[in-house]
């Protein structure tokens, strides 16, 4: 592995995966660094039991729509063949969305 790198990006929160993916893409040698044992930061998930729990990201815009930072950073970094944008819709006139009861957690 090189020791020597363009850019130290510290953290592997969305901010720091961005980052340090288009520089990367820009052709820089990147270098990224995680306390954690696991990347995401608070776009994460865990388990308890047999849930898989978001942590905190659970919908966003859609970054198709309009001129867009996210859509952006989208296009550059090639994500969309890999994403399946699900629509959420919820206003005063749609139907309730029904959350069936998962397993209890101790
Ligand atoms: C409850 C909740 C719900 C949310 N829901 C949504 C949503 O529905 N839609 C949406 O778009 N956004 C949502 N967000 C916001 C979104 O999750 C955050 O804005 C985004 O994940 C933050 O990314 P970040 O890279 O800025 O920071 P973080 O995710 O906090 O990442 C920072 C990373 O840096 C690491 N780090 C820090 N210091 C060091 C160090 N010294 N050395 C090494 N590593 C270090 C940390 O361990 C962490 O992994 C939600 C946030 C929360 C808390």
């Amino acid at each position: 592995m090189t020791e020597h790198f363009d850019a130290i990006v510290i953290g592997s929160g969305l901010g720091g995966l961005t980052a340090g993916a288009l520089f990367s893409r820009a052709g820089y040698r990147v270098l990224l660094l995680e306390r954690n044992d696991h990347f995401g930061g608070a776009a994460t998930t865990y388990h308890r039991g047999r849930m898989t729990i978001e942590a905190s990201l659970h919908e966003t815009t859609d970054p198709r729509r309009g001129p867009d930072l996210e859509g952006e950073v989208f296009d550059t970094l090639g994500l969309y063949d890999d994403l399946e944008l699900v629509p959420v819709s919820w206003s005063s006139g749609s139907k309730p969305v029904t959350v069936r009861p998962g397993p209890a957690v101790r």
